[in-house]
């Protein structure tokens, strides 16, 4: 592996990066710091928590320190420009910018919506360097007349997967039409689906192609393990979960926003402190939610995905998948938020009446099997079942379970035998169907035992 010292940047980045206390550039930043210091187009296949942002910041700054602003020009122009699908990358990419650029005399700016827009257009008419824009905004302010991006010299397009799934490309589009021909394009992607390929291939010239895998950095360091929980148990399981043991950084995954906030108020009412962030808060609500869990008054963030890639939190221990995601490379990005920065993390996720084909998804992906632990107070043996037959539960399962759940049947540390007919009654015994499945299976190896 490379040394900083040989990758040829200059001596005020070296310093920011020792400030940073960096001793190893990570795979990412080896690959691309040099090919983007020579002025090539990149498409990095990486998702954030492998040193993406640094892996182009620090050419990018290199290069504007080199070349110096335009001629003519009275002001500072924008001569880089970072698109981000949502604020919280945008904020952290913005710090990241300011950190590696601290002894550089350079000039940054980060622009989104959901925030009072003077003190961006008072940043823009002094003049910046680098602008990191989500692109709703940053359209608001070009189309009135704010924002000039006639002398973009690099233009970075980060987490582009998620930019489409939000349904950013007409807005793409539109930005890039107001770049100038002639520049360095780089584009960031934790999943290389067609349509990511296909807005590659508009924007990048001659690309150097980088690919992270997403389980390189992270999923090594993180215990995964399945729970199979009835829908109406989960806030249960977690509940007790979370009650096992001392809170620490956790985040806990919901599909929707209104899921995130009932899960939120029942956490609260059962003494945790939690928080939610998604789309539907203000921009000052995520940041505080965000503020107050890194420093840890807030232990327990509940969030949705599009909330999730801005979450850079490297203390986080427990990722709780509440619900699968629809979209299975989700799963990676959502545990990626724990096992950081060296540290080891646990990752759970349940698996309810509904989610079936969710998890196959998943487990497709992953190119395995996750884990089962079945030691749990709320595991269901028939939803195992269902899911070791590979019969995915969310068609018939639905109805059935509604009609078999038993409220207050169910005992700590056993499984409740009211919801699974057929099925075992305690923990102790697995339906046949499920022991030959090649499925490892563990109990509580987790850790989350029940404090009875
Ligand atoms: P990113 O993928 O850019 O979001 O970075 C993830 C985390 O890794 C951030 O907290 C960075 O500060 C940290 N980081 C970036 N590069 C390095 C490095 N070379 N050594 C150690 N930590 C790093």
């Amino acid at each position: 592996m490379k040394k900083f010292s040989e990758l040829d940047l200059i001596d005020p980045l070296q310093r920011a990066i020792e400030a940073k206390n960096y001793t190893q550039p990570t795979p990412i930043q080896a690959q691309a710091i040099p090919p983007l210091l020579e002025g090539r187009d990149v498409l990095g296949c990486a998702q954030t928590g492998t040193g993406k942002t640094a892996a182009f910041t620090l050419p990018m700054l290199q290069h504007l320190a080199g070349s110096g602003a335009k001629k003519g020009t009275s002001k500072r122009s924008i001569r880089a420009l970072i698109l981000s699908p949502t604020r919280e990358l945008a904020g952290q990419i913005g710090e990241s910018v300011k950190e590696y650029g601290r002894y550089l005399s350079m000039t940054s700016l980060v622009v989104f919506g959901g925030v009072n827009e003077k003190p961006q257009i008072r940043a823009l008419e002094r003049g910046v360097d680098v602008l990191v824009a989500c692109p709703g905004r940053l359209l608001d302010l070009h189309g009135r007349g704010f924002v000039d991006l006639s002398q973009v010299e690099i233009f970075v397009l980060d987490e582009a997967d998620r930019m489409l799934d939000m349904g950013f490309l007409p807005d793409v589009k539109r930005i890039m039409k107001a770049l100038p021909q002639r520049r360095q394009n780089l584009l960031f992607s934790a999943t290389m689906p067609t349509s990511v390929e296909g807005l590659a291939r508009k924007i990048l010239s001659d690309p150097l192609r980088i690919d992270i895998s997403p389980e390189e950095p992270t999923v090594d360091a993180i215990d995964q393990t399945l729970m199979f929980v009835q829908r109406s148990d989960k806030a249960k399981l977690l509940c007790e979960l979370l009650a096992a043991r001392p809170v620490d950084s956790t985040i806990v995954f919901t599909r929707t926003k209104h899921g995130a906030n009932r899960l939120t108020k029942k956490l609260d009412r059962a003494g945790f402190s939690a928080m939610a962030i998604h789309g539907n808060k203000s921009q000052n609500a995520r940041r505080r939610a965000l503020n107050q869990f890194q420093e840890g008054t807030v232990d327990v963030l509940v969030a949705t995905d599009v909330a999730a890639r801005g979450i850079d939190v490297e203390t986080v221990t427990h990722v709780f998948n509440f619900d699968l995601p629809d979209d299975p490379e989700s799963y990676v990005h959502r545990i990626g938020r724990t096992g950081r920065a060296g540290r080891k993390g646990t990752a759970i996720a349940f698996c309810d009446e509904r989610q079936g084909d969710q998890l196959k998804a998943v487990e497709k992906v992953l190119g395995e099997e996750l884990t089962i632990d079945e030691d749990q107070p709320y595991h269901s043996a028939e939803l195992m079942a269902a899911a070791a037959a590979g019969r995915p539960s969310s068609s018939g399962g639905r109805k059935k379970s509604r009609g078999g759940r038993s409220r207050g049947r169910r005992s700590r540390g056993r499984r409740s035998s009211g919801r699974s007919k057929g099925s075992p009654s305690n923990g102790e015994q697995s339906p046949n169907r499920s022991q030959g499945n090649g499925r490892k299976r563990r109990r509580s190896k987790s850790g989350w035992r029940p404090k009875s």
